[in-house]
């Protein structure tokens, strides 16, 4: 499942780069060009913005929320519905280019002490030349990974910290669904909401 995120959803857009899903980030772009290319490339776009919604339907996804975390779990069930694979660390959460294995040696004097003598695993994006390993900062990113990828995750990259912050979503509900439902599906209106 390929997206494109709109600017609003930054801190939404790196955490499912960090689960390995090809995520578009549209920092500035306006929204005709944003509009081209999701058709384009066919991906859903995810936004907040109700009339980019509309325009890029029917592959579109609209979150309201303020609670990022409760949007976080709603689009990661609507991916899952759709079959995404996660694959924490194969992607770079900065440009979103997937990630390959490099010889730790060759990038010695880029790592932490602790990195070098460890004998980890080493990955490199080969878009930007971000370093990824494995570490304890990954930890608190795989809290919120779907439960099935969390076995496989402990990657941390490159002068990596928590990123972004709340505040992503908008708020509305979708009362057909129990509890608060965030994510709707344009357009149409009749299958507004996400099953399940
Ligand atoms: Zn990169």
């Amino acid at each position: 499942m390929k997206l494109i995120l709109d600017a609003m959803l930054g801190s939404l857009a790196r955490r499912l780069r960090l689960m390995g899903v090809d995520v578009l980030y549209m920092r500035d772009e306006e929204d005709k060009d944003i509009v081209v290319l999701a058709r384009e490339t066919e991906r859903w776009l995810v936004t907040r913005d109700i009339q980019l919604a509309e325009r890029t339907a029917p592959r579109s996804l609209l979150l309201r929320t303020t609670d990022p975390e409760e949007g976080w779990d709603i689009l990661l069930q609507w991916l899952r519905e759709k079959g995404t694979r996660f694959e924490p660390g194969s992607r770079c959460s900065v440009c979103n280019t997937p990630l390959i294995t490099v010889d730790p040696q060759e990038v010695m004097d880029r790592l932490p002490d602790s990195v070098r003598s460890s004998g980890k695993e080493v990955r490199s994006c080969t878009g930007c030349g971000r370093l990824y390993w494995k570490g304890s900062h990954w930890d608190k990113i795989m809290e919120y990974a779907p439960e099935e990828a969390r076995e496989d995750g402990e990657w941390e990259e490159e002068g990596g910290g928590a990123g972004g912050g709340g505040g992503i979503l908008g708020r509305e509900g979708c009362e057909r669904r129990r509890g608060p439902i965030i994510l709707y599906i344009i357009p149409g209106m009749e299958g507004a909401c996400s099953e399940g």
